[in-house]
């Protein structure tokens, strides 16, 4: 998981997309929660032009990744705020994330909040990933931060969304990275396939960066030096990394 920027409504949708939430979004705020008539009309949503456009609206700034585990072809919109328990929402652009049918399955209709009633989910477009998530480069297991605040929000969005299941993926993406910053250490001059290889792994297309953002904004110590030498015999992965970082 990495930080996501949702754009303003306004700069991601058409104008008749927008108006058509909008009207939606009035009948549903005096829609009871788990209504029928929200499953009745997501559906007949599904049909519409405007479904396409917030597809595409979402696949400009997700680049079809899952907002959660990061896979590609994701094809679903998820709702972070589930649209039983919150019909306003439910055509809400603020509240659509792209999401895989798996992650998106696994979270179905939860919520889960704290005692004081705060959500226990992180939402990529309102949190950094890195402030609760501390992943471990040698197993790609999901770490948690310390923090006992952060720790059960990292916590909650682990267990809920299943994000271990792609701990062998996270790991494979790493070790990937991590050998060919070998390479680059390694090779004088730096080969154009070694540029290029490196260059394509660090897409922001690519799956899993939330594991190797970690290593370029906040590496362990023992990666430091690694990270420092290579950027500095080949200044473009600043740029590289830099739509994603
Ligand atoms: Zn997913």
């Amino acid at each position: 998981m990495r930080p996501l920027r949702r754009p303003r409504r306004r700069d991601a949708l058409d104008a008749r997309t927008a108006r058509y939430l909008a009207r939606k979004t009035r009948q549903a705020r005096l829609v009871a929660p788990h209504d029928p008539w929200i499953e009745r009309t997501w559906k007949s949503f599904g049909r519409t032009v405007a479904r396409r456009r917030i597809d595409e609206a979402l696949d400009a700034f997700a680049f079809g990744k899952c907002a959660y585990c990061e896979q590609v072809d994701a094809q679903d919109i998820e709702h972070f705020r589930p649209r039983s328990a919150c019909p306003s929402r439910m055509l809400a652009w603020k509240n659509f994330l792209r999401s895989c049918s798996v992650c998106n399955g696994a979270k179905h209709d939860q919520f889960p909040r704290d005692a004081m009633g705060r959500r226990l989910l992180i939402e990529p477009c309102e949190d950094d990933p890195l402030d609760y998530f501390e992943w471990d480069l040698r197993t790609g297991a999901t770490g948690l931060n310390p923090d006992p605040d952060r720790r059960a929000r990292a916590e909650t969005t682990r267990d809920v969304l299943r994000l271990d299941r792609i701990m062998d993926e996270r790991l494979e993406k790493i070790q990937t990275v991590l050998f060919l910053l070998g390479q680059v250490l390694l090779e004088t001059p730096v080969s154009p396939e070694l540029r290029h290889l490196l260059q394509a792994h660090l897409s922001i297309r690519r799956p899993y960066l939330g594991i190797v953002r970690q290593l370029f904004v906040r590496p362990p110590e023992e990666y430091r030096e690694l990270v420092r030498d290579a950027q500095e015999k080949l200044p473009e992965i600043r740029d590289w990394i830099d739509p994603w970082r």
